[in-house]
């Protein structure tokens, strides 16, 4: 069986023991091993500030731009390979692959281009200043300037691609080197994608390192100029945010976590009209996407009580239409979940929800995949489920079920009402709404705004590709529940990696520090 590697001081680590298995999630083949047991990390913390961090810092956001572009080059030029990695350790369909392996590259490229746009600077000015005394012999500017550590990212399950790419273009174009860690049960893809970057001989030595495995004690190795990326979900971020060396270390912290993302109907979308339609189509594709799993799939469906027996019939037409199963069998719409544990979770979760809700699609129990082998495969059909009463539901707003599942929640058709059940969530990643009332989609954003990343009006003006999709020049992230961090958003993406700093003095003295 292979055993995946880490890459680390510029060599290729393996483990020799404490391995987990990662299996197919369609078949339950072991596909491979993987461990971090070994691994000195305080030696590829220092290879990181001592080579990456100095080689990084040498060249301007135009040249760090160049390098990105040439990753995004190598990884496309591999996308093949990747795509069938991904199908056998991640279960997705092609469509799905290609939301990582694609999504991974377009992240790069946008960063490059606007290192490109950046050119020879090696700061970036926010603004042209103020005056701070009488005159401007005492002028003020806020200037980002990189930040002088490591930043470590810790990726979740779903998008090893993506995860890597985008966190690794917007370190890297700040000027960070970065230590990444994917994670274990789904490596297999970010492993081959080092490799690639890796042959390809891109990167100055040290820039971009991989853990495969644990991370041991490299979080505690963290101080004031580091960075702690982290995507997964809320249990896990808890429990990383509270670790007293890490609160101490004055490191920098961005968490992207779990969210109750919820879509609204409004009640002037008529059943049969394209708004309507629009709903139905975004939110099945955002159920059944990935298997739902991704941090922005829709959990909550909230539908006026007028509409909501045409609504439940649609999305119920929609759901029965796909076919869960191996993604290699090309009857296949819809793939496993990625691991035995996350499926076990998923069914406990559902029961966890019909204690509150009524079963309206799927069986609530492990499904038998079209193309898998029998009794094999993490296989979880499509599942909605109705809570009569969104008030008094509490799991509906507080558990996060990573798998096609989620729940509709009838409401009056208010838009006051809809932001109030929004907002049990705790702050979300996305929420969407449909409507082509100008005032009734300004009412709900005017008060759900504070509590999401993302406002997604679906209308049929509207081009949308549907609220799950993430776009680099568009910020992701959210409040609260959501994990409070921010990434992407083009070059806001930068801020968690560059420091900014207020530089008052002379006028002309300032603005010679931020000449080319
Ligand atoms: P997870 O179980 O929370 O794990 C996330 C990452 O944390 C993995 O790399 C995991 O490594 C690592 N980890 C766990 N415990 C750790 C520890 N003590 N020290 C260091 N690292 C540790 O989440 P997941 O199952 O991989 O991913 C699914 C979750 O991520 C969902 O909740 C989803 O909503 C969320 N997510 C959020 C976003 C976003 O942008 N907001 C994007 C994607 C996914 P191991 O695998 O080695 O345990």
């Amino acid at each position: 069986m292979k055993t995946l590697r880490s890459h680390l001081c510029g060599r290729w680590h393996e483990a020799d023991g404490d391995f987990r298995t990662l299996l197919n999630p369609s078949t339950e083949e072991p596909l491979a091993r993987a461990s971090s047991r070994g691994v000195d990390f305080a030696a590829a913390y220092r290879f990181a500030l001592e080579h990456g961090g100095p080689a990084l810092a040498a060249l301007s956001f135009g040249e760090r731009g160049e390098l990105l572009k040439a990753m995004s080059r190598a990884l496309r030029e591999r996308r093949d390979e990747l795509l069938t990695l991904s199908r056998d350790n991640n279960g997705t369909t092609a469509g799905d692959g290609s939301f990582d392996i694609d999504g991974g590259g377009a992240c790069l490229a946008h960063y490059a281009a606007l290192g490109r746009a950046l050119g020879a600077r090696r700061a970036i000015a926010e603004d042209e200043g103020l005056m701070l005394g009488k005159s401007e012999s005492f002028w003020g500017r806020h200037v980002l300037v990189p930040r002088r550590g490591v930043a470590v990212a810790i990726n979740a399950s779903n998008f090893p691609l993506w995860g890597l790419a985008e966190k690794a273009a917007q370190a890297l174009l700040a000027g960070m080197p970065m230590i990444a860690k994917p994670a274990t049960a789904t490596a297999l893809v970010a492993e081959r994608a080092v490799e690639i970057l890796a042959e390809a001989g891109i990167l100055p030595e040290g820039a971009l390192q991989l853990v495969v495995g644990e991370t041991g004690d490299l979080l505690d190795l963290l101080g004031p100029q580091d960075v702690l990326a982290f995507t997964g979900s809320a249990d896990t971020a808890l429990a990383l945010r509270g670790r007293p060396a890490l609160l101490a270390s004055g490191a920098r912290v961005n968490v992207e976590a779990d969210s109750l993302n919820a879509a609204v109907l409004a009640p002037d979308a008529a059943p049969g009209g394209p708004t309507f339609d629009r709903f139905v189509r975004d939110v099945a594709h955002e159920i059944t996407q990935k298997a739902g799993q991704k941090c922005t799939a829709i959990r909550r469906i909230l539908v006026p009580r007028s509409l909501e027996a045409a609504a439940t019939e649609a999305l119920v037409a929609q759901l029965t239409g796909v076919v869960t199963g191996d993604p290699s069998d090309e009857r296949v719409t819809m793939g496993p979940l990625a691991t035995a544990g996350q499926l076990a979770a998923a069914l406990d979760g559902v029961a966890r929800l019909r204690a509150e809700a009524d079963l309206v699609c799927g069986s609530g129990a492990r499904a038998a995949g079209v193309g898998a082998p029998t009794g094999k495969g993490f296989f979880l059909a499509p599942t909605l489920l109705r809570a009569a009463d969104p008030w008094a539901a509490r799991a509906v707003h507080e558990l996060e079920v990573f798998a096609p599942v989620a729940t509709l929640l009838p409401y009056s058709g208010e838009a006051a009402e809809a932001a109030q059940i929004v907002a049990l969530g705790g702050g979300t990643l996305v929420t969407s709404l449909y409507s082509d009332d100008q005032a009734w989609g300004a009412a709900l954003v005017a008060d759900t705004a504070h509590a999401t990343g993302r406002c997604y009006w679906g209308s049929e003006r509207s081009e949308g590709l549907g609220s799950g999709a993430v776009f680099p020049a568009s910020m992701h992230g959210g409040p609260g529940r959501a994990g409070g961090g921010e990434e992407l958003g083009g070059l806001g993406g930068l801020r968690p990696y560059l420091q900014k700093v207020a530089l008052q003095g002379e006028r002309a003295l300032l603005d010679g520090l931020l000449a080319e």
